[in-house]
């Protein structure tokens, strides 16, 4: 197969066209298979994501939640992301950051800011960042990155921590400055098609290096083949048809397993969030209702059970509390989309941001509100430290095996946020729910452990993890 025609528009529209309005028994059927956990095939999901009966729906959303609490328990896992540039060449017309936009205060963070910032991150709790900047290599260049990223891992913060994970998301790499990037102790590296629609994506993305359709869709073809084992894609809503999307992501996400044995670790649901002189954020091409993002991740958790499904701050409160319930797997928290935002919160705002959140709370509200509601917030970063990565992390993702790694490890993260990091009242509820979920924890053996490590974290030992 070419490399880029694993994306089949005119398949995507006959699914579409083929698979609405299917019986409820076949509806029935297809919602039993994913209770099996082996995910779904494309036609599935094609029914799946055409429903629009409430009460069908609603059966989507039961069966996603029991797929994510049979898999994930009642675990989230947070990052906050940790913007260094502004400067772009693209002029994506949704994007604050985009080239035309003459009104944004351009900024490149220096190390010292760089370290300023995952310091303030670190002072919150957070133990993993996602490291993002725009597209301009003459002012903000690849290697400038590289050093970005040893600077956020160099610092620590007053409780001595450091990061633990960066995660990055920046514009598609070459071949060679992904075989560099291999080198570099990076978790995944994300980069959204923002649409699989290619005259959508040739109309929003008018000039730059980002025009090129092809050359994105192709960017973890060559990031797989050049070393990196852990690669997280996504999709704009609100450029395009959902439904269109959601299935493409998933053609996307087959091409990757059947040719390198790797899915993709994370998918992203981002929908288009208002920003400055940004002409597809003031009128959303394709707006995409709320309901139909419930369903778009209720159908992802049942058609790719395993994947990570990440969603961000562009999201209310509201809307995030519901969709915890849906199959997300992990959070952003106290998020600033501008460079310099955490240490300049109020100055740069939106001068100097991408796009405007909608969940403003700091990360220890966000904490306090995920345990309150009885979820699990965890800063594990394990698996990628101890090299379940890539294929190694899809053999390990069964449930029974997820839970025995996954739990314990969020528990003793939670118990070192509440230590170092909580007030008083998030601790009180933070130390009894991790009384509550020890008696989740699979086997007797690891139970006992992950007592014993607890007792260790509350006596000033960090970092134990399974
Ligand atoms: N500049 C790189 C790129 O485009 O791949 C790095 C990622 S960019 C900093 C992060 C992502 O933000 C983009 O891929 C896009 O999907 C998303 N984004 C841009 N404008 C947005 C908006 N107005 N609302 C929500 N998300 C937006
Ligand atoms: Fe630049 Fe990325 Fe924004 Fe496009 S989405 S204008 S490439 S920062």
């Amino acid at each position: 197969m070419n490399q880029n025609t694993f994306i089949n528009a005119t398949t995507i529209e006959n699914l579409l066209t083929r698979h609405i309005n299917s019986s409820p028994q076949k509806i029935d059927d297809i919602l039993a298979k994913a209770l099996e956990l082996k995910g779904l095939d494309i036609e599935d999901a094609a029914t799946l994501i055409t429903i629009s009966d409430k009460d069908q729906l609603e059966k989507i959303f039961q069966t996603a939640l029991k797929i994510k609490d049979e898999i994930y328990g009642n675990r989230l896992v947070l990052f906050a992301p940790l913007y260094v540039s502004n400067h772009c060449a693209n002029n994506c017309l949704y994007c604050g950051f985009r080239h035309d936009n003459k009104d944004m205060k351009r900024i490149c963070l220096n190390i010292d800011e760089v370290k300023d910032e995952t310091r303030i991150i670190l002072e919150e709790g957070h133990k993993r960042i996602l490291m993002l900047m725009g597209e301009h290599p003459a002012k903000c260049s690849f290697e400038y990155f590289l050093e970005t990223i040893d600077a956020a891992y160099a610092v620590k913060d007053s409780k001595g921590s450091s990061l633990r994970r960066v995660n990055i998301e920046i514009a598609p790499l070459s071949d060679v400055q992904f075989a560099e990037l291999s080198h570099i102790p990076i978790g995944t590296y994300t980069c959204f098609q923002e649409t699989y629609h290619e005259e959508t994506y040739k109309k929003m993305h008018p000039s730059g290096k980002k025009s090129h359709y092809d050359w994105r869709l192709n960017v973890m073809d060559r990031a797989l083949k050049n070393g990196l084992h852990d690669v997280g894609i996504g999709a704009l809503f609100g450029l395009y048809d959902y439904r269109f999307e959601v299935l493409a992501l998933l053609q996307h996400a087959k091409h990757l397993d059947e040719t390198y044995r790797i899915g993709p670790h994370t998918i992203s649901v981002p929908r288009i969030e208002s920003a400055q002189n940004a002409p597809a954020s003031r009128i959303v091409p394709h707006p995409t209702a709320d309901t139909d993002f419930k369903k778009i991740v209720a159908v992802l958790r049942c058609a790719v059970p395993y994947t990570g499904i990440i969603l961000s701050t562009r999201e209310s409160p509201t809307m995030r509390n519901e969709l915890f319930h849906l199959g997300i797997s992990q959070i952003s928290a106290g998020s600033r989309t501008s460079p310099g935002g955490y240490a300049n919160a109020m100055i740069n705002s939106t001068v100097q941001e991408q796009f405007s959140v909608n969940d403003t709370r700091s990360t220890g509200e966000v904490i306090r509100s995920v345990i309150e509601q009885g979820f699990v917030p965890s800063f594990c970063t394990g698996c990628y430290r101890r090299g379940r990565t890539g294929q190694d992390f899809m053999e390990l993702a069964k449930p029974g095996l997820i839970k025995a790694h996954c739990l314990p490890n969020a528990l003793l993260t939670l118990k070192e946020y509440l230590k170092d990091y909580a007030d008083e009242e998030t601790r009180i509820w933070g130390e009894n729910i991790i009384k509550k979920e020890l008696l989740h924890i699979p086997s007797k053996n690891r139970m006992k452990k992950t007592e014993e490590y607890l007792k260790q974290v509350e006596n000033g030992k960090r970092d134990l993890y399974f």
